[in-house]
């Protein structure tokens, strides 16, 4: 375990940049297709919550991102790929076949405690 870990993605360091070789190209294609929120989640989880316990990424935040994404998971209308879109994006590329794919109407709710935000008539099929 290395006593000064530095995250591969982390925007701020590159002294641990994953190496050009093809070994890691999915490792690099994965992380791009990451959602931002879920980017931002990881990299505060590996960079400033690696060394201050005040900023670690608490369960509840993990559970909660996870609860928005599964929300906004839509399956490609060309290909059936599941396909992630935050309740921010306003247009959305498939990860698997690149068309466009449609994104569902949301309800937004600007409530006393907060904003929240559901997919209506989601496109995923539920068995
Ligand atoms: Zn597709």
């Amino acid at each position: 375990m290395a006593e000064r870990p530095v995250f591969v993605f982390d925007p701020h360091r590159d002294d641990n940049r994953l190496p050009s070789d093809p070994d890691y190209a999915t490792a690099r294609r994965r992380w791009a297709l990451c959602p931002p929120s879920l980017q931002e989640l990881f990299t505060r989880a590996f960079t400033v919550g690696l060394r201050q316990p005040g900023r670690r990424v608490t369960e509840g935040e993990w559970q909660a991102l996870f609860r928005v994404l599964e929300d906004g998971a839509i399956d490609c209308p060309h290909c059936r790929a599941e396909n992630l879109a935050e309740a921010r994006a306003r247009e959305l590329s498939c990860w698997h076949c690149r068309k466009t794919v449609p994104l569902p109407l949301r309800l937004g709710l600007r409530l006393r405690l907060g904003t929240m935000s559901a997919t209506i008539g989601s496109t995923r099929k539920t068995m």
